[in-house]
């Protein structure tokens, strides 16, 4: 009998014993009795290049990357997705049998998969509000803008950075972006999309409430057991739709697993069993 060999797949972040991925990716093994592990490795802050290169060097397979290695990650690959390349910010690492890195960017994807199929909301011809331009900002903006949108606005606590990934992106269509403050002139928007890390920290960004009338669909990308401020704050001023960020999360990571193993899980059993369980 030949012996069946286990690929291995890790996590790597700081802090990690949060994340969800190894149940996600152990569901989608289990649909097709996949002979692979999926762990968890907390990235010292100093030594990422050096944890990854290990974990390579002991016959891992691919890693998915988490905050704060993403930059990192896009710069140790060898070769980079269409994605990532632009982004900067790369998620999902290849460990190749010749021995390079190929870097994907699979949370833009799984943002615009989560929107489309799990919640029939289209993105086409709607005024986009981006909050945030870190790592999760960077990658979603050009996925983004490939749905057509009538604009994309990109607000950020340091509005430097905001205004710096509109630049990046304004060859792809109507993208600016400054300051919470600079949206009191702004308008309204259809789709407003929490990409800051003010939900881990339980804190509502400064969004003036003229941004939100009865027909704007609000997601927040933090997903966990309790709604986040902002998804309080959407849901008390009268928002057509509030959604978290586990579809995005499970719709990534869905990506990430058919770049790895060839094969596209199936992530409506999945979302459903982590909606019960969560
Ligand atoms: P990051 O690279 O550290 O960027 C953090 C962003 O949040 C920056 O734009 C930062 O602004 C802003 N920010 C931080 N604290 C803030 C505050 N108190 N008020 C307003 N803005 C604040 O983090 P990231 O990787 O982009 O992740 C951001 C969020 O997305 C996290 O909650 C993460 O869990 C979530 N996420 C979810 C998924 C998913 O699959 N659902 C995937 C990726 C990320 P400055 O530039 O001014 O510092």
């Amino acid at each position: 009998m030949s012996k069946v060999i286990i690929e291995k797949y890790a996590v790597i972040g700081n802090p990690i014993e949060h994340s969800k991925s190894p149940i996600i990716h152990g569901m989608f093994a289990q649909q097709t009795d996949d002979a692979m592990s999926y762990d968890t490795i907390l990235g010292p802050l100093d030594e990422f290049v050096e944890t990854v290169k290990k974990f390579q060097q002991e016959g891992g397979k691919g890693l998915n990357v988490t905050v704060p290695f993403k930059e990192q990650a896009w710069e140790l690959a060898d070769e980079l997705s269409k994605y990532a390349q632009r982004a900067g910010a790369v998620n999902t690492l290849v460990f190749k049998d010749d021995g390079s890195i190929f870097g994907a960017n699979t949370d833009g994807i799984g943002l615009i998969r989560d929107f489309k199929v799990n919640h029939k909301v289209s993105l086409t011809d709607k005024r986009i509000l981006l909050m945030g331009a870190g790592g999760a900002g960077k990658g979603v903006v050009q996925p983004l803008m490939e749905e057509s949108p009538a604009c994309l606005v990109i607000a950020n606590r340091t509005p430097e950075r905001a205004t710096a990934l509109a630049a990046e992106f304004n060859d792809l269509g109507d993208i600016t972006g400054g300051s919470f403050n600079d949206l009191r002139d702004q308008g309204r928007f259809d789709i407003i999309i929490n990409a800051t890390a003010a939900s881990l920290q339980g804190i509502m960004p400064p969004l003036p409430e003229s941004c939100l009338y009865e027909e704007s669909v609000c997601y927040d990308m933090m997903y966990g057991g309790r709604p986040t401020s902002f998804e309080y704050w959407s849901e008390d001023n009268g928002a057509s739709l509030v959604l978290n960020g586990l579809g995005m999360l499970v719709e990534q990571a869905a990506e990430s697993y058919a770049i790895w193993r060839g094969r596209m899980p199936e992530t409506k059993p999945v979302l459903d069993s982590l909606l019960v369980t969560w």
